[in-house]
Order: C-alpha cells, then structure tokens, then sequence
C-alpha cells in the first residue's frame, strides 16, 4: 500500500472512530450527537422540502450546504473520504467473495422517489439517509430500520460496498451535482427519475393511509411537531440522548409510525428542566426548546381510571401521584375521610411522573399519559 492510500485510509478510520463516538455519546455535550445525522444534504434539502421551511437553521444547514458546494467541483468526495458508513462498509472488502448479488442500481429511484415524496409532505424511505443510518448504531442493535447496517455489513462480505455503489441515495446526490458527471448521470437514469416522480407522489399519499392506527396513540417527545412520524427520519439520536431512557422504539401502529420514537413511562420520566432530545433532532422533527419553553409544554395529560386506584375504588390512603408530580396539577377530592386524585388538565404537563409513581397494581396503573398533538404551551405558571 503506497504512503499517501495508507494516510487516507488512517484518515477514514479515525473519522469513522470519531463518529461512532458521537454517536455513542457519554461525557460529550449532548448537541454532537445531532452531528452526524445533521451532516447529510440529503436529509437537510429532503426535509426543507417536506417542512416548506428552514427548520435547520444556518448554523445547522452551513455543514451540509459546503458539503453541496464541494461535491459540485469533487463529486463523491464525502464518499471517498469522509462518510463513516461507507468506511464500515469497505472494512469487510478484503475477504469479499466478489458475488454480483445485486445486479441493479437503484440509487437514482430511491434518490428521486424520497426528493418527490417529500414535495408532497412525506419524506418517504428518507430512514435510507446514510448518515440517519449510521446514527442508529448509538443505541445497538434494533429491529427494524436498526438491522440496516449489520445486514449491509453482512452484504458487503458477498458484494463489495454494494451500498454505497448500488443504493446510496446521498452517493447517487452527489453524482448529480458534480458538475462534470451530473448531465450525463441524469440522463442515463432518466426511466428511475420518471419512477421515483411516480412511486413517490403515490407513496406521500398512500402511505398515511395503510396500516392499522394503534389503539394507544403514543405521547411524542416535548417539541414534537403534528408532522412528527411523517419527518422522522429513525436516526435515534432522541432516544440515545434521553438520561431517563423513557424515548422507546415503536411497535405495530400504521405504516407511516413504524418504528418511530415514542415515550414509555414504565421506567422513568420526562424530567422538568431536561431538553435533551429537542436539542438533537437533526429533521425538524422535534424542535428545538429552550428548558423554560420545554418547562411549559404540555405532551400529554394524565386520566385518572378510577375502578383501578386505590383511593377511588379501594378507599385506601395513596396519593402517591400526587407526592410525584412536579407541576401540583394532582388535587384532592375528599370522599369521606379518603384522599382521591383529581387531575388539573391546565397543569399536567403529561411527565408521567404520576403514571411512573403509581402503586396499582390488581389492575394495572391508575394513571395513564395521553397524548396531545398538536402540543400545547401552559401560559402564566411554569
Ligand atoms: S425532555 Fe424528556 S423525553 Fe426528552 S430527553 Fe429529556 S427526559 Fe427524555
Ligand atoms: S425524532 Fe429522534 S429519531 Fe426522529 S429524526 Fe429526530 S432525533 Fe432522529
């Protein structure tokens, strides 16, 4: 290997190293591990469509604007250098079997079906964004989305870097600006253009509507927008920053909530002045708070169900919920000489430190979280 390939390839390995780092997280500020994820133009330009709106901002869309920039003189340069999951999908190219396992490119149909998708409000397959990928490994291994990137490593082992060669919309992306290849690259995918125009208008309206709704609609971090499962890309960035771990991954729902991240109180609350998974939203999907404007957002509210607490149906002495709750939104109902809660919908923030703290147990919790989308803001007292 001559000096300046084993250079480069030093180069890749640290920066792969370095992203899985911030993916990982721990003692690092909790805002690079919207880094990665963040970084893509694909997702950045996808989701602006999709938004009609800016939501990155321009300390956040600077990054992947100049990788734009540079692909227009240097094509897959962030390919060749830089992406993390490309250099975890070259690791296994030395033992490859050389098979042709996929014999197509698709990039082009996927770059255009989630470019045309996203003009009608559904990034559709945007959870194929490399980088949004490459993020998931900061929580381990998931079903789902999740499974991508063992089962591409795997892959790669038969086809090398069939990925990035055949599928990779961002590669594909990068083709297209480049001002050398772009022309020519366009029309010799002109038949995928025309299917991803088709497939993806149809997807953006058809998808919403197939899959059965869950009978339990799930409480959204605080800052989640009324288009939260439609933007999501699944980077799981939220659900690695979350110190409660209560930000859990979906399952069943209709097809556009697949595996998206939703809030269990099972284990943990959403703790008063924490922001953390607005700050690393890299989709708009979750805005960002400040921790006073997160203080005041409402996700959800408690319902008490009284034929399973054990004031209201037992007449035992609890109120448990009421020593929980952050907010004072629990009050008390006498009912002879016995303590029953009653719910202050105007100030339940929907922590579910009440749902958490609840000692029911013959029929299961007393209190659960529903969800409110569109979220509110409590005015006044925080
Ligand atoms: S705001 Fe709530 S859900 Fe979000 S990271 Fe903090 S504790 Fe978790
Ligand atoms: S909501 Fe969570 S998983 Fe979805 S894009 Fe934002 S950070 Fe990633």
């Amino acid at each position: 290997m001559s000096k300046v390939k084993a250079s480069r390839t030093a180069v890749r390995l640290l920066l792969l190293a370095a992203a899985l780092f911030f993916a990982i997280g721990g003692p690092l500020p909790v805002w690079l591990k919207r880094l990665i994820p963040a970084l893509s133009p694909l997702t950045t330009v996808a989701e602006s469509i999709a938004q009609r709106a800016g939501y990155a901002g321009f300390f956040w869309a600077l990054p992947p604007l100049t990788l734009l920039v540079l692909a227009f003189w240097k094509g897959r340069f962030f390919c060749q250098h830089l992406c993390p999951l490309g250099t975890l999908y070259s690791l296994p190219q030395k033992f490859s079997l050389k098979k042709k396992l996929l014999p197509i490119r698709l990039n082009a149909l996927i770059f255009w079906l989630v470019m045309f998708s996203s003009v009608f409000g559904l990034p559709a397959l945007l959870f194929l964004d490399p980088l949004s990928t490459f993020n998931r490994i900061g929580i381990g291994l998931t079903w789902g989305p999740g499974l991508l990137v063992p089962a591409f490593l795997l892959l790669s082992f038969f086809q090398p870097q069939v990925w990035c060669t055949h599928l990779c919309p961002l590669g594909y992306g990068f083709d297209l600006v480049h001002r050398k290849t772009g022309k020519q690259v366009f029309n010799r995918d002109r038949r995928q253009f025309l299917a991803g125009l088709g497939i993806g208008g149809a997807a953006a309206l058809i998808l919403p509507k197939v899959g059965k709704k869950s009978a339990n609609p799930s409480v959204l971090p605080p800052g989640a927008t009324v288009k939260f499962a439609k933007t999501c890309t699944r980077c799981y960035a939220c659900v690695s920053a979350c110190p409660s771990k209560i930000i859990r991954i979906k399952s069943g729902g209709g097809l556009t909530e697949l595996s998206m991240p939703e809030l269990r109180f099972d284990h943990g609350i959403c703790e008063e002045f924490c922001n953390r998974c607005s700050q690393v939203c890299p989709t708009g999907a979750i805005r960002t708070l400040t921790q006073s404007q997160k203080h005041s957002t409402q996700i959800g509210i408690a319902r008490i169900e009284k034929e399973k607490c054990l004031a209201w149906a037992d007449n035992e002495y609890c109120m448990v919920c009421d020593e929980y709750c952050s907010y004072g939104a629990i009050e008390t109902e006498w009912h002879g000489e016995i303590a029953c809660p009653v719910i202050n919908q105007k100030l339940c923030r929907g922590c579910g430190g009440c749902e958490n703290a609840c000692p029911a147990v013959r029929a299961g919790k007393a209190l659960l979280i529903h969800p409110l989308n569109p979220q509110t803001t409590i005015e006044g007292k925080s």
